[in-house]
């Protein structure tokens, strides 16, 4: 199993650690040669604006579009802003995900938070929920076509989204010790 972690801005290293638990043994991607031989791609959180206009700078924004077609892409928090296909401002995206992203949706730094959500396809994702982690997080506001709603919160908004091969949570499972969603990917990837 050959899993990228996209290394050009935010916590690419802390999926590292998360991969290296589930014995993936991941490579930083940083040019389009990177790219080469994966079976999937994470994009870490981090700062959206800031990611695409590295890829943009690092040539990265066709490659990634072609990748898509075929492999596994996952994209957490500013990684999902970057994977859908429209957040009300102009800032570079890779418009892959029929979903649209409202950014910073539950307001500044202070206003972070945790939660633990039970997970339906998780196969004790009932009896051990997740524990999800949202730093300066957005919400995907709709959710359209091929993609389909995997994750809500209480309150009925959507913060993990899949489409194919291509997922987006807008939380932090890199953050925690708990590599079920990084088990989840990699099946994907694998398929
Ligand atoms: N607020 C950031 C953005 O809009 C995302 C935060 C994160 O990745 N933790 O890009």
């Amino acid at each position: 199993m050959n899993i990228g972690v996209l290394a050009l801005q935010g916590d690419f290293i802390e999926h590292v650690g998360v991969l290296q638990t589930i014995g993936v043994m991941p490579r930083l991607v940083r040019l389009p040669g990177d790219l080469s031989g994966l079976d999937g791609l994470i994009i870490p959180g981090g700062e959206s604006t800031t990611i695409g206009k590295l890829a943009e700078a690092f040539g990265l924004i066709h490659p990634l579009r072609e990748f898509s077609k075929t492999h596994a892409i996952w994209g957490t928090c500013a990684g999902a802003i970057f994977l859908s296909k429209d957040v009300h401002r102009d800032q570079p995206l890779l418009h892959l995900m029929d979903i649209t992203v409202e950014r910073n949706a539950f307001g500044r730094q202070v206003d972070s938070f945790e939660i633990d959500l039970p997970v339906p396809f998780f196969e004790d994702g009932q009896d051990h929920p997740y524990h999800a982690i949202f730093i300066r997080a957005p919400i995907i506001k709709s959710v359209a076509g091929e993609a389909k709603t995997l994750l809500t919160l209480p309150d009925g908004r959507i913060v993990a989204a899949q489409q194919g091969k291509l997922l987006a949570t807008s939380f932090h499972p890199e953050l925690t010790p708990d590599p079920r969603f990084h088990q989840y990917f990699s099946a994907l990837a694998r398929s």
